[in-house]
């Protein structure tokens, strides 16, 4: 068996294991089943497809979308690693063929097809190192995305009881975590759990005066990849062209812009250095780009859970990277508006909670870093040292509280 660490800089490139990737590739080695929580962005690619190469045989890497499978296949192939899928969308009788001479790495299926008998048979005529059950989360009825046939994917690892089993999601919520040990056949001690926090990320939260220039202003001293998030396909398009104008490369992204469109900006920004993407929350998921230096948010999120993971896609390298949030009072009282308006009744005090724990982290004076971590449940430090109110703590305690004043009028 080859090194982890030597086939973690020669085929990944990286020096360092990140968080808990190191734990878990051990245990993976090991044999001992897993289940990793780990945040989106964390790596949880690398977890599967690095003991894939160190193990004899072939992983089975289970995955829900062939969309994300495609995207998965093409990194995996960049790095050199042999790796296809078996979906309507593939040849199969050339898969078939390089999965039955021992040619891959990793074969990707989705939950429908590895639980089929056919499929069984033809996994049983091939040497495997392991199975991965990727998006596991999907395997619970509390998770926010059940799929039942992740329930039968106990018939696939039945066949194979010897073999690692890693399952790996972003769902941090406890109820689901335990219902996927069980599901999975995962004992207790097999749970893994990442850290929420992102260190290197500096937040800065104020308040907004003057959109377009307070954002001309943060880029101008912040080279390097940027996305400003607008609240609408319009203000987006604005600060594309605004941002265009001072000189400095910009597009725009949203969802009404045609689909060759949006591939050919999302393309010339991950190969850009110094390219800002002006974006509705559209942009994001499934982007790979670890160096976006700057995340700006024109306005406010829609809870804190949205604010923690469109922050989270600066820095994914782990150099120092910022996030800054411009936000308003009238913010507020339009995401009060919207939920009386489009919400079903059951929902709408569900969600007038969220935007109340947003109003407590924009207006808070103490640790913005603290009030997130405690958010995800984690017990942190009462002071980070790396974000605006740890920096600048506010020399007047002038709490004026307008947005939850607003909220809870
Ligand atoms: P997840 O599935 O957890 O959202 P990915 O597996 O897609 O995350 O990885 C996110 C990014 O992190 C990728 O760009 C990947 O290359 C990078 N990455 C993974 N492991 C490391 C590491 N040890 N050091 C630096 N970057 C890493
Ligand atoms: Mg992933
Ligand atoms: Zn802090």
């Amino acid at each position: 068996m080859t090194d982890p660490h030597q086939l973690l800089k020669q085929v990944f490139g990286f020096d360092h294991f990140r968080g808990v990737q190191e734990e878990v590739v051990e245990r993976v080695l090991a044999g001992r089943p897993t289940l990793a929580i780990m945040p989106t962005g964390a790596g949880k690619s690398l977890c599967y497809q690095l003991p894939a190469l160190a193990l004899e045989g072939t992983a089975l890497v289970i995955s829900p979308l062939i969309a994300l499978m495609h995207d998965q296949i093409r990194s995996a192939e960049a790095l050199g690693i042999r790796a296809a899928s078996l979906t309507s969308a593939d040849d199969r009788d050339t898969v078939v063929r390089r999965f039955l001479g021992g040619e891959l790495d990793l074969l990707y299926v989705a939950p429908e097809r590895a639980t089929t008998d056919g499929f069984r048979r033809l996994a049983d005529r091939v040497p495997l190192s392991l199975v991965a059950i990727d998006e596991a989360h999907c395997v619970s009825e509390w998770g926010h995305d059940f799929r039942p046939d992740y329930r039968l994917l106990t018939r696939l690892l039945d066949d194979h009881r010897e073999l690692p089993r890693l399952a790996l999601t972003a769902t941090a919520d406890p109820r689901t975590r335990a219902d996927i040990l069980v599901q999975l056949g995962i004992p207790e001690d097999g749970l893994i759990v990442s850290g929420f926090d992102r260190p290197n990320i500096r937040y800065h939260i104020l308040p907004r005066e003057q959109t377009g220039r307070q954002v001309l202003g943060l880029l101008a001293e912040r080279p390097g990849p940027a996305i400003v998030y607008a609240p609408s396909r319009k203000e987006a398009e604005s600060l594309a062209a605004q941002i265009a104008a001072s000189g400095r490369p910009a597009l725009p992204y949203h969802a009404g812009l045609e689909p060759q469109v949006r591939a050919a900006n999302q393309a010339a920004f991950v190969g850009s250095e110094e390219m800002v993407m002006a974006a509705t929350i559209a942009f994001g998921m499934g982007i790979d780009k670890p160096d976006v230096r700057t995340v700006i948010h024109a306005g406010a999120p829609k809870s804190i859970e949205a604010y923690y993971q469109e922050t989270g896609r600066a820095g994914r390298d782990g150099d120092p990277a910022e996030a800054h949030l411009l936000w308003s009072a009238a913010d507020f009282a339009l995401a009060r508006q919207r939920i009386e308006r489009e919400m079903p009744a059951d929902r709408q005090a569900d969600e007038r909670a969220r935007l109340q724990s947003l109003a407590g982290l924009v207006e808070a004076t103490g640790c913005r870093r603290a009030i997130l971590l405690r958010h995800f449940g984690e017990d942190p430090a009462p002071q980070c040292g790396n974000c605006d109110n740890c920096l600048n703590p506010p020399a007047t305690v002038e709490v004026t509280e307008v947005a939850r004043k607003l909220l809870s009028a």
